[in-house]
Parts: C-alpha cells; structure tokens; sequence
C-alpha cells in the first residue's frame, strides 16, 4: 500500500451510483467496509461463501473492514432499544436494516467476521465514547478498548494458524502475506488518557494504530492538536489511521500531522446533496503541504439557476469523466429531474478530486 492513501465509505458493499470499475478508473484504490451492515445483509455467510468481499464486489484494489466500534457509539449509546454493551461485547437487538434480530459482536466475533469478510486491513473492536462523554465514561472506553484489543490480537494470531488454507491478503507493496491488524486509540480530549491508550496498544503491538472517537474540535474543525499528540505517542515506523477524515483540507492537515490513511463519506455524500468540490488552482502545479489546504478547494453548487445554460465543464483542471465529457448546464439538469446519472457524475467528480489531491500529496511528502 503506497501512502498517503484515501478510502471512501462502502458501508453496505457499494459506494451509491458506481460500481467497482467506476472507482478504478476514479483512481481510488481502496474502500473500506462495515461488518455489521454486511451481517444484516446480504450475511457474512454469503460474503465468506462467494469467496470474500473482493470476489463478491468484482474489486480489484484494497479493502479496510471497520470493526463496528463507531456503531456502538452511533446506534447503542444514543439509544439502549439498540443493544447493549459490556466488557463481553456487544448485544445489538436490531439489525441495520431496523428488524428485531440479536447479534453478539465480541471482540474474537469481529476478528472473525472480518477475516470471513476477507479485507486487507482489518481493525480491533473498540469502545467509541459520545462526544459529551464524561471523563468516568472516557475511563471506561480506554479500559475496554485496551481489553478488546488484547483479545483481539490473540483470536487473530489463534485464526491465522487455522486460515493458512485461505486466500492470503493481496498486496503488491507489502510482503506480509497476511491481512494486517490495526487498534483505535481512544481516550477523548484528554491527553493522559489518549496517551495511556497509545502506550497500552503499542505494548500489544500491532501492525497500524487509528485516531479513534470524534476527530472535531468544539468549532468543528478538525483536533489536529489531539491527533499530534496521538501520532507523538506511538511506535514511528508503523502506519496511522486519521478514522473518519476528512474535508480535502483535513486530509492535508492529518497528512502534516504523521497520518498515512483516511477515510471518509464526506466526498461521496456532497456529491449527492449538490456539493462539487472544485480546485482553484492547477493541482499539478502545487504542493498542497506549502499551501494554506482552506484556499486550495472552493464549493460548487449545480442546482443554481445560474448554470441552466452554462456549456463550460465543472471544474476546468479536473479530469474526470463529468468535467471532460459534459457541462454544467446538463450536470444542473440531471439534478433538476432527480435523476440517477446526477448522483453518478457528481460522485465520480468528488472522488476524483479526493485521488487527485492523494497523488499530488505523495508527490510532496518526504
Ligand atoms: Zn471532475
């Protein structure tokens, strides 16, 4: 894997509108996945009988799979009818499409759904604390990602010895013929306990390290303080992850920062919603670490009034499929009659935008 590097979301085994061949041509070379989504349907079953999510897909580049610790957060946490949570695991009383079904997610559970999934990366089970968490609360969640991540690593090295029959992980760049373990450091805002996560983690020893919980600050933007200050606190050679990151100038923030990975909806669901990110200048004549990343982009809405009759392309330094096939006139009236090549064009656009800004930042960092 050639870093930095940048996964849109997949959740459900698809990135809305495209399909796999779309996002090679893109340029995007990985995406990452949910195991709980995928044990609502189509089954993890169903992925580990059709040979892994790969196959299933027709995908020919990396997969990252998301333990589920941001579900905890986002579906328990908000609302016990969800399930529940102890140092065990996880009860979800719901599955993700809303229907009454139980499903135990413990840490040996997620090791091995992701593996019957069958990604590149696969990541350790964690507990993601609300966003006004108290610190008892913080306390909690570092004590049980700690725990989780410890058993974890023992069910992955236990099922590595049973899978040596199994398709190994494919990766052109990396000689490790096996999918690599990350842990997610948590801890909130408070340094001693983000630190204390790190220290703990690196102790077990794992192959990458992720920024776990909210990565905002309370203006919104991104914590790069708290993200310093993690990547400060863990092994140097090893791979980090900036979780759910970002706007194209968070990406450049983190990548100053010390991360490699990130991932993120933004790109994917602006583009639905009618938000285009446009460069202002050439991409190819910048170094996006030397320049201010809140200048480099602006927003382009295609549903204005303005662009009914508008024949120049979206963004003229852009060379994907919208910009160098079509204009903003038909891009505003494909919005208009809601249909589904607007959703289309429009993804492939941000997605090209986000690759674009991935390649011309392995250009530039050292
Ligand atoms: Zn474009």
């Amino acid at each position: 894997m050639r870093f930095p590097v940048y996964f849109p979301d997949a959740t459900r085994a698809v990135i809305r509108s495209l399909d796999s061949q779309d996002l090679q041509k893109v340029g995007i070379e990985g995406i990452i996945l949910n195991p709980y989504h995928l044990a609502s349907q189509p089954g993890i079953n169903v992925i580990k009988k059709l040979q892994g999510i790969k196959e299933y897909m027709s995908w020919k580049g990396f997969a990252i799979t998301d333990s589920g610790g941001w579900q905890l957060l986002s579906l328990v946490y908000k609302n016990p009818k969800f399930g529940k949570i102890n140092d065990q695991g996880v009860v979800f009383y719901k599955d993700s499409l809303g229907k009454n079904k139980k499903y135990v997610f413990t840490p040996e559970k997620s090791i091995q759904n992701q593996l019957d999934i069958g990604a590149d990366i696969i990541i350790c089970l964690d507990d993601c604390p609300g966003k006004n968490a108290s610190k008892k609360e913080i306390i909690t969640s570092v004590n049980r990602t700690i725990l989780w991540a410890k058993r974890c690593k023992t069910e992955y090295l236990k099922q590595l010895q049973k899978r040596t029959e199994t398709r190994p992980l494919y990766d052109p760049y990396d000689s490790r013929k096996r999918p690599l373990l990350l842990a997610v450091v948590q801890g909130g805002s408070n340094k001693k306990l983000r630190a204390r996560c790190a220290k703990a983690l690196a102790e077990i020893g794992f192959d990458a390290y992720g920024w776990g919980g909210w990565t905002a600050n309370a203006k919104g933007g991104l914590n790069i303080d708290i993200g310093k200050f993690i990547v400060s606190q863990l092994p140097k050679d090893k791979p980090k992850f900036a979780l759910g990151v970002g706007y194209p100038w968070d990406i450049i923030e983190g990548v100053k920062a010390g991360y490699h990975i990130f991932d993120c909806v933004i790109p994917t669901r602006e583009a639905r919603h009618k938000r285009l990110y446009v460069w202002e200048k050439d991409p190819n004549k910048i170094n996006p670490l030397k320049t201010n990343s809140r200048k480099l982009f602006r927003y382009f809405y295609p549903d204005k009034g303005k662009y009914a009759s508008d024949k120049k392309p979206v963004d003229k330094y852009c060379d994907c499929l919208l910009c160098q096939d079509y204009s903003r006139a038909y891009l505003h009236h494909l919005f208009k009659i809601k249909d589904s090549l607007s959703w289309r064009l429009a993804t492939i656009h941000n997605l090209r935008v986000y690759a674009k800004l991935i390649e011309i930042l392995r250009k530039n960092v050292k």
